[in-house]
């Protein structure tokens, strides 16, 4: 009796990309089935740094403090060059990681694929939903079939590598896919999406291991020029352990390395290591990884096919993990697809809003291989000193953390207003900074306040509300956002007020049991340091004047427009617009 079952999305590949992409649409309450080649226990991705802007979305996915408990944070960068007598190395210079002001984590974390993965399958766990494994190495579908008929049918044979099953064929009805199968995607092959770009010929050596070693900086992560070992790159890993990276520059070595079993192998890289490492002392022990790789830069023709099939993760980017950015990008663009389909699927937006998932992810992706095509010089013999590179590093610091990641497509409205919270930039995510909740003086993130859920937030900067004129003001925006259907359906307000917490708000309480979903916070803070109106001067917002940002689900800044009544209906009209 063939089995057929349905759901809304179908999400094919359980990595980074996969699991986050079946996690959001689940926590958004999307029917989802996540299938998996890999027999359970298998680990897919080498990924083992995330970034700033994953921790935050982390966060509010309910996984923050879990990846924060398991995980190495990485506060600082040292660089070595060659010594006097090109005999070792020297310490050349010792900065933060990630010095940026606008990072809520002004660090790496480092943790091991496998836990990203555990921790995600927990998460999912908790919203029901299990990865379905092993299913068959093929996946086949139905192309004719996908543009006429609503739920569309794909067929996968299921646990193909378990003879006893062989004859078991699925039949799974899914209105979308999102192609999460890895750099090889199947699915991808199918749509006939092809990857544009080269291969720059460069080829790494891996190993996981664990350091005996009197190397002064073994906990901070390490850009090495050894005059005996070429460029080495250092990361320190939890529990003492540690990952590091080896440019091999010479065929003749690669194809050795490439032939070589699996114990010479890491026999020849660890000599590599303790020979770079000189005049330290760097014993490898305990390796629990140690393989070569050659690197591809290349990125999707498309991320979609027939409005209906999306490709995600490596699937549709592939580069060095020099800058430790694949996981990270993977997850984002999940990030970026699921509130999109889920208002399709809620017909909350039409079938277009589903054009600026490529609008958005593929330039990013493109500049993503630009920004590897840079940092790559650093392993070439031509190319950076460690000084340099950590120049180069610090320069790029917004990319790298993907806090500066902006979007340009008709999802974000033009910057008329930006004046009037320039400290905001939209397209970029909503910035952090503490304010406090009125009802309990409780201390807040405004990413926090934001979360993640299907509403766009309106976070109102309402200002000095002492002044009459300036409460009235904002007292008529918020009674006019009131008094809009689709705003109440599709908006969750918070009105950040320019006073003291022992400043008496009597009129916006009121307002706030007049309106569901409000909620109101004070500028100010607990402890004495914090000055009441930080946040506006922060977000250069004028006391005086006020200002509101309209944000995206997944965070970003839709548009900015003054606190005034006559303008509430610029929202309206944004959201007639998905
Ligand atoms: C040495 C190394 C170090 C790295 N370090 C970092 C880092 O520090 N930070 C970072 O962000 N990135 C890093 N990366 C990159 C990162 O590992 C990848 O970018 C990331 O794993 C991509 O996630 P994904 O989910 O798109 O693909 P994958 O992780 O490849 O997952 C794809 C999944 O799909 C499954 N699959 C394939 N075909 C099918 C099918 N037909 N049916 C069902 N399932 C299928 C696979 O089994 C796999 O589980 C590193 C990569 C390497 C090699």
């Amino acid at each position: 009796m063939p089995l057929i079952t349905e759901t809304d999305v179908l999400v094919v590949g359980a990595g980074p990309a996969g699991l986050s992409a079946a996690l959001c649409l689940a926590r958004l309450g999307i029917r989802v089935k996540i299938v998996e080649r890999r027999i359970l226990g298998e680990v897919a991705g080498q990924a083992d740094g995330i970034q700033s802007r994953t921790v935050e979305i982390w966060d509010n996915l309910g996984m923050g403090d879990k990846l924060r408990q398991l995980g190495t944070t990485v506060y600082q960068l040292a660089t070595y060059a060659p010594n006097e007598d090109q005999t070792g190395i020297k310490l050349a210079n010792k900065v933060l990681n990630i010095p940026l002001p606008s990072a809520r984590y002004p660090y790496e974390l480092i943790l091991h694929a496998k836990h990203m993965e555990e921790i995600m399958r927990d998460a999912l766990s908790g919203v029901q939903v299990h990865v379905e494994q092993p299913c068959g190495r093929a996946i086949s579908y139905q192309a004719e079939r996908l543009a006429a008929s609503k739920i569309q049918p794909y067929e996968r044979e299921k646990a193909i590598s378990d003879q006893s099953l062989v004859d078991h064929v699925e039949t799974i009805r899914a209105r979308y896919v999102i192609a999460c199968d890895g750099a090889h995607s199947w699915v991808r092959q199918q749509c006939g999406i092809t990857m544009e770009g080269t291969s720059p010929g460069l080829a790494y050596g891996v190993i996981d291991f664990t350091p005996v070693t009197d190397f002064p900086t073994s906990r901070a992560k390490n850009i090495l020029q050894s005059p005996l070992s070429g460029a080495l790159g250092y990361i320190p890993k939890p529990n003492n352990t540690a990952r590091l990276y080896i440019l091999l520059k010479d065929p003749d070595v690669i194809q050795d390395l490439d032939q070589s079993s699996d114990k010479e192998r890491t026999r020849k890289i660890s000599q590599i290591i303790t020979n770079g490492f000189l005049p330290y002392d760097m014993r490898v022990e305990n390796v629990t990884w140690c393989n070569t790789y050659k690197v591809s830069q290349r990125v999707a023709s498309r991320f979609s096919h027939k409005g209906c099939i999306f490709v995600a993760g490596d699937a549709c980017h592939i580069h060095s993990p020099n800058a430790g950015q694949g996981a990270n990008v993977s997850m984002v663009d999940a990030y970026n697809l699921s509130w999109k389909l889920a208002y399709v699927m809620r017909g909350w937006a039409s079938k277009a809003i589903l054009d600026t998932y490529e609008l958005e992810r593929r330039p990013y992706s493109l500049e993503l291989i630009e920004f590897d095509k840079v940092i790559e010089k650093l392993f070439r013999p031509e190319g950076l000193s460690p000084d340099e590179f950590a120049q180069l590093w610090h320069r790029h610091l917004l990319f790298i953390t993907g806090l500066g990641l902006r979007y340009k497509s008709p999802l974000i409205v033009s910057d008329r207003f930006h004046d009037t919270m320039a400290g905001a930039t939209i397209g970029q995510r909503f910035p952090p900074v503490e304010v406090i909740r009125y009802m309990d003086w409780t201390p807040c993130n405004t990413l926090d306040i934001i979360g993640y859920s299907m509403k766009f937030k309106l976070i109102v900067f309402a200002g000095d509300t002492t002044k009459p004129a300036i409460k009235q003001r904002c007292v008529d925006f918020i009674d006019k956002l009131s008094q809009t259907s689709r705003l109440r359906e599709l908006v969750t307000t918070s009105i950040v007020l320019c006073v003291k917490k022992e400043e008496s708000i009597s009129g916006f309480i009121q307002l706030q049991g007049n309106m569901i979903d409000t909620q109101i916070f004070i500028d100010d803070g607990i402890n004495p340091g914090r000055n009441p109106g930080l946040a506006h001067e922060i977000f250069k917002v004028s006391p005086d004047m006020g200002a509101s940002a309209l944000i995206r689900p997944d965070g970003h800044v839709a548009m900015v427009i003054p606190v005034s009544s006559d303008q509430v209906h610029l929202i309206e009209e944004y959201l007639s617009s998905l």
